[in-house]
């Protein structure tokens, strides 16, 4: 098509005003009601200068007349629609409830009029335009390219409450700012990471703030959007955005949601899901296309690291796992603290108190309380967030539907405290046992609380003693739970499981019962070298398989009486122990070694 002359641009921009011209005179045709905001519309209600009201459910507003026959339209925030129905009936005014639609298509219609016009002015004028130089091209491509990289203006500043992930992905940034220095030496970087944590605590941000941090380009798609395309698609998709990637190096490529098409393979009734498969496959495939050192990091961001298909975490691609979790308390802090910086607080507002009220709550859901806070503030016309919109605002997110499932009841969370407490306390009398590090009842993955012990050498050979005091601390958890509630709870069956494997194994593999010698039973070399139980092969009788659950019974029974001993005997260590863990959430280092110093160590 040839060039289009000037008369015909101008003739194009003429036509588009005039469209746009005549739209907006149409849309605010006849009387113009007055518009009233939220907070000046309740305090009408309020002060009974609302004659009547229709609410109308599907636009969002409410009109009607005032006491001096004016008439007003007032919109609402969807979710305030129940407030808004409760002000009015306080103040005796019934409302009409509009669900229907006739005059509301009519607003949408004419709502939409205006950007139709400039929607069929540009294809137009674009039209025109097609081929007559860098101007068409450009659009044309602009429009079939996947995920723009962007250059992110989030920094690690922007993160609080994970410092450990942060300290892990500074080194990439340290190697994308400067990828020569680092080849230079010869050092291999790792080329992909995978960001594992539950959903909220900040995976996106902290991919971000790597690419904002280095100065590099972000590639980003996210698994979930793949799951419902066309067959090919996802695939050409992940092959464009990793041209994109390699044109720009050092770049970050983020696939976020992973798990969505990073699912074991074959996996699933009837066989899998082609579509993902394909996306899958060329995922890999770009991934391996990448030369060591050519300055593209792979980051991915995942839920579910237990259902990612084994190929994904190989040598070369996703070969690094950065662990983000559940903020604890003082994280919480931090966290409120990067979100309340840019907003004007009132005096009276202490962030520490609100992070304790706020256990279980993701860097998600704490920026959604202080943003609902200033919501609030701003509706009631005032100069500053108090703290009584804080505590507004968390009761509002506290209910939402995501995060009830996630909120544990004051009695759970001391369960979870005692339960924790107990295994330290055991572990920390028992000398043969691996030195706690930290204990906490921040969730982390399934596991509502957790207990780190670390090996101080690497020991390759356990003594039976070694193994009776691991037992007793295993059970440690529930034995506190006995003492203190007289109502064991479910949280414990990991450990019951992990205790009673361990006694079995004393039993038939380490022939370590006295009552039966040492045989080994029941046990291929298979399974032993796969590290799972692939069913039972019973090499033995039916009374010998009698004696061994006797054996395995007494093992355990010894070891539960171990840790009941030494949990009686420091009853008043144990309730200090869960007390603090109750108000810090996590404990460790001096904190936690001058908490259990009082009971004495000693040989189990
Ligand atoms: P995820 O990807 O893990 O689901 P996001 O990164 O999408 O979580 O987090 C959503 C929003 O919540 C972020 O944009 C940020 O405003 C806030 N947020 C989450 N975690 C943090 C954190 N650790 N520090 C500060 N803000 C956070
Ligand atoms: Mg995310
Ligand atoms: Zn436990």
């Amino acid at each position: 098509m040839k060039r289009p002359s000037t008369p015909a641009i101008v003739f194009g921009a003429v036509v588009a005003v005039a469209l746009v011209v005549g739209a907006i005179v149409l849309s605010t045709r006849g009387s113009t009601p007055t518009t009233l905001d939220l907070g000046t519309f309740e305090a009408r209600v309020r002060d009974g200068e609302v004659a009547t009201a229709t609410l109308h459910d599907s636009s969002s507003t409410v009109t009607g007349t005032l006491a001096d026959g004016t008439e007003f339209v007032a919109p609402y925030p969807e979710q305030y629609a129940d407030e808004v129905t409760t002000v009015m009936l306080e103040a005796g005014i019934d409302p009409e409830i509009d669900g229907s639609g006739e005059p509301l298509w009519v607003v949408v219609l004419l709502q939409l009029l205006p950007i139709a016009a400039i929607v069929v002015a540009m294809m137009w004028l674009l039209g025109s335009m097609r081929g007559s130089g860098t101007m068409g091209k450009f659009g044309r491509k602009q429009l079939r390219q996947p995920g723009q990289g962007d250059e992110p203006d989030v920094t690690f500043a922007d993160v609080a409450g994970c410092d450990e992930a942060v300290a892990e992905l500074a080194e990439l940034r340290d190697f994308l700012a400067d990828p020569e220095r680092f080849s230079a030496m010869g050092a291999t970087v790792p080329r992909g990471v995978l960001l594992v944590g539950p959903p909220g605590t900040g995976k996106t941000l902290l991919a971000r703030a790597v690419a904002g941090e280095a100065g590099v380009p972000f590639y980003s798609l996210s698994g979930s959007d793949f799951v419902e395309m066309f067959v090919g698609v996802g695939a050409s998709r992940v092959r464009d955005l990793f041209e994109q990637a390699r044109k720009h190096a050092p770049a970050i490529v983020f696939v976020d949601e992973i798990d969505a098409v990073g699912r074991q393979r074959g996996a699933g009734v009837g066989g899998g899901h082609d579509e993902r498969e394909q996306t899958l496959n060329q995922l890999l495939v770009e991934m391996d296309g990448f030369e060591a050192g050519s300055g593209v990091i792979f980051i991915g961001a995942t839920n579910r690291p237990d259902i990612l298909d084994p190929a994904l975490l190989r040598p070369g691609r996703f070969d690094r796992q950065v662990v983000v979790d559940q903020p604890d308390l003082v994280g919480r802090r931090a966290i409120l603290a990067v979100h309340a910086a840019s907003r004007p607080l009132g005096p009276d507002v202490d962030l520490g108190v609100v992070a304790r009220r706020t256990p279980g709550f993701t860097g998600a859901d704490l920026a959604n309380v202080i943003n609902e806070a200033a919501i609030l503030a701003a509706r009631h016309g005032e100069p500053a967030i108090t703290m009584a919109r804080v505590d507004e605002a968390v009761d509002r997110v506290m209910a939402g539907p995501e995060r009830r499932s996630r909120v544990l009841s004051d009695h759970e969370r001391r369960v979870v405290a005692f339960h924790e407490s107990g295994h330290a306390l055991v572990g920390h009398v028992l000398v043969r046992t691996d030195p706690i590090h930290k204990i906490s009842i921040v969730a982390r993955g399934r596991a509502l609380g957790w207990t780190l012990a670390l090996p101080e050498v690497d020991r390759s050979i356990h003594t039976r003693a070694d193994l009776m005091d691991q037992m007793a601390m295993l059970l440690g958890g529930r034995t506190a739970e006995e003492l203190v509630f007289d109502d064991p709870s479910t949280g414990a069956q990991d450990d019951i499981e992990r205790a009673t494997e361990l006694a079995r194994a004393m039993v038939t593999r380490f022939g370590m019962s006295d009552a039966i010698g040492p045989l080994q039973l029941g046990q291929s070399s298979a399974e032993v070298f796969l590290g799972r139980d692939l069913g039972h092969e019973q090499n033995y009788s039916d009374e010998v398989a009698a004696r061994i659950d006797a054996e395995v019974r007494r093992l355990v029974e010894e070891a539960h009486d171990t840790a009941r001993a030494i949990l009686v005997e420091h009853r008043l260590v144990l309730e200090s122990l869960a007390a603090a863990l109750l108000e810090h959430e996590t404990l460790a280092g001096g904190q936690l070694d001058a908490l259990v110093a009082p009971a004495t160590p000693r040989p189990g």
